[in-house]
């Protein structure tokens, strides 16, 4: 027999070496070190599929994908709301752990958006109304109200901002 070229390394085998096999249906000759790595590739996809053995190279290469998706996300975030983007966490107004968080911002920032507003000016209510709730927890502060009490109201306000006008 004839050398036959291996269709996965391209190299020349003879006979012992070299066997043919059905790829996608169609006859090919391969040796039997590149089937060796085949058949070994296979357990291993089956045994991360099938058996649920986790490779630390996918582990790793999800991890990977999952911060490239956030960072677009965020990305894309910052694109449909480029007014808040000076709104940083660690620029938020707290007043002892009472704040609104960027999410809470962007809620009520989205809603006035849809009530009309372009963005400088929902951004600037936004602002507004943030200075509403820090005064207002000054007022019951004021009034000697307990952190609860005062922390319960925040809330409420909050959510009343979040459905009327
Ligand atoms: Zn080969």
């Amino acid at each position: 027999m004839k050398p036959k070229t291996c269709i996965e390394c391209h190299e020349e085998f003879t006979k012992k070496k070299i066997q043919r096999i059905k790829i996608n249906g169609k006859k090919q000759w391969m040796c039997v070190f590149c089937k060796r790595k085949r058949r070994d590739k296979k357990r291993d996809i089956l045994l991360h599929t099938v058996g649920g053995v986790r490779r630390k190279e996918d582990i790793i290469n999800e991890a990977k994908e999952k911060s490239k998706r956030i960072f677009s996300f965020q990305r894309v975030k910052r694109a449909i709301f480029p007014s808040i983007k000076s709104v940083r966490p660690k620029k938020r107004v707290s007043v002892l752990g009472m704040y609104l968080t960027r999410e809470e911002k962007q809620i009520l920032f989205k809603k006035y958006l849809s009530n009309g507003l372009n963005p400088e000016e929902a951004d600037k209510k936004v602002k507004e109304r943030v200075g509403f709730l820090l005064n207002l927890i000054q007022k019951l502060r004021a009034e000697k109200k307990s952190e609860g009490e005062i922390n319960k109201r925040f809330k409420e306000e909050f959510a009343k901002l979040c459905e009327k006008e």
